[in-house]
């Protein structure tokens, strides 16, 4: 039987309409021989794209966070998958459900935070003037009074809400 989400929506045909494109995929493993994540990381893309719209399991899969959203992947595979896109549909049902890896909480609670996922320091803003860029990006870090709009705007799509919202484990499993 298919496991519902909380809203009874089924879950299993959620993430099949969300990896549509991915039941073209012939497994040429074009994709991983291109993931520059897949070398670092534990990341197989192109068995993630074998599970895609398959199993539910998918969601516990702590790969499903590896990927750097780069596209190289996307440009090469010969079937025109929308590989990221599907990846990405597939990590905000994650989200919903509440399941995320710890360090991607922390990320977005920065930008909820600071109005930034990576806030800058010392050592960009010098990296910056090396490179001939003023030394604060065109952002809330400039223009410090915009940071109260950046909160309202998160708050309005009950961003922060989302994030806090845990389904007991993380995307390793762990408990929360
Ligand atoms: S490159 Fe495309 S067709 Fe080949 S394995 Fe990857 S997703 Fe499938
Ligand atoms: S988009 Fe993700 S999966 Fe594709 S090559 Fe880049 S890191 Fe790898």
């Amino acid at each position: 039987m298919e496991e519902k989400d909380a809203d009874g929506n089924r879950l299993l045909e959620n993430l099949r309409d969300a990896s549509a494109g991915a039941f073209k995929c012939i497994q040429c493993g074009i994709c991983s021989s291109s993931c520059p994540s897949g070398r670092h990381t534990n990341l197989n893309i192109r068995k993630l794209v074998k599970i895609a719209g398959r199993t539910t399991e998918i969601l516990s899969n702590e790969e499903l966070w590896m990927c750097t959203t780069c596209y190289n992947c996307q440009e090469r595979c010969p079937r025109n998958i929308d590989i990221v896109d599907v990846l990405l549909k597939i990590r905000a049902i994650s989200v919903h459900k509440g399941i995320i890896l710890p360090e991607h909480r922390e990320v977005c609670q920065m930008l909820i935070e600071k109005g930034h996922a990576v806030p800058i320091n010392d050592a960009n803003k010098e990296k910056r003037i090396e490179i001939g860029l003023e030394e604060l990006p065109e952002t809330v870090h400039k223009y410090e009074e915009g940071l109260e709009e950046v909160k309202k705007l998160i708050n309005s799509c009950g961003f922060e809400e989302l994030i806090q919202k845990k389904e007991g484990t993380d995307a390793r499993g762990a408990k929360t």
